[in-house]
């Protein structure tokens, strides 16, 4: 590895969307998503039985890479937690591995020492954008800052290896409005979001070196009347999308559950977890091939 590359060449950015339901995905034109999508993968993520069907325990496992029990995260308030041991991959990454990461969005309890938070404790660079008011309308205004914002780090000399950007929208739309033609709404919106933030990838001035691995997930889904922390299909039906080195374009990945965002993150950026960490989750893999085995054969020996 060149010492042009201190810190290789591997970069991942994570950009979470909360509250985006899996069965509307394809009757909108979801451009953005569907590159990353059409570059990997786009799989269902169930959540887990012991986990509330909210974003504060939900985003804990993304990007811890543990589950409730270690990490602690019940609810959206976040008192009682176990960040300290179980910390965020931005966290994590800056501490213990002198990586350069970012973290930016508008839900105080993930940037903001505010109910209990902040689940992202110590990035290297982390940006905190409140919107104004609590509407869908103030909303969207704090999402598009909040993209602003990560195009600007994206593009500029800080070069995080890892990034996380909340957009939070489409949440607020589906609690105030319930999942109508504004939710569908506020889904483009953070799909023409999440374009911007690709575009800055691709226009970085060292992009042809680079390997990015781009990974886009969403906490929960929404009942039709907008609500969910339930158990019905609608409410814990989650997904992850992403692409990147070590994922073949629309090749089908094994179970993708939400612990594993985090554990594809180190993969990702080749570091390989410490077992005292005891992570949950692992990077995402091929699914297995079932090949019919002909008579008289023994049984091909999966690869991998
Ligand atoms: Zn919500």
């Amino acid at each position: 590895m060149s010492s042009l590359w201190p810190a290789g060449r591997r970069r991942v950015l994570v950009v979470g969307i909360d509250g985006v339901r899996l069965d509307l995905l394809p009757e909108l034109a979801t451009p953005h998503l569907d590159a990353v999508a059409a570059a990997g993968f786009l799989a269902p993520v169930v959540v887990d039985e012991a986990t509330p069907t909210m974003s504060g325990p939900c985003w804990a496992t993304v990007v811890t890479g543990v589950t409730v029990a270690k990490h602690g995260v019940l609810g959206n308030h976040f008192g009682g937690h176990r960040l300290d041991v179980f910390p965020d991959f931005t966290t994590r990454l800056a501490a213990t591995h002198r990586r350069r990461t970012f973290a930016v969005g508008g839900w105080e309890p993930l940037f903001l020492a505010r109910q209990g938070g902040p689940l992202f404790a110590a990035p290297g660079r982390l940006s905190y954008i409140a919107p104004l008011e609590d509407t869908p309308q103030a909303w969207e205004v704090c999402d598009e800052r909040v993209t602003a914002e990560a195009v600007t780090v994206l593009s500029g000399d800080d070069d995080p290896q890892a990034t996380f950007v909340y957009l939070g929208a489409v949440d607020e739309t589906a609690h105030f409005l319930g999942c109508g033609e504004e939710y569908r709404a506020s889904i483009l919106a953070a799909d023409a979001r999440l374009g911007r933030l690709l575009a800055a990838l691709r226009e970085r001035p060292n992009h042809a070196e680079e390997e990015w691995t781009v990974i886009v997930v969403t906490d929960h889904g929404h009942l039709d009347q907008g609500g969910h922390g339930g158990r019905s299909e609608l409410e814990r039906t989650a997904w992850v999308a992403a692409s990147g080195p070590g994922l073949l374009p629309g090749a089908p990945v094994a179970e993708v559950r939400h612990v594993d965002v985090a554990a594809h993150v180190y993969a990702a950026l080749e570091i390989v977890p410490d077992p005292h960490w005891t992570l949950d989750g692992r990077p995402f893999t091929p699914a297995p091939v079932a090949a019919p085995v002909p008579a008289g054969q023994p049984a091909p020996v999966p690869v991998g």
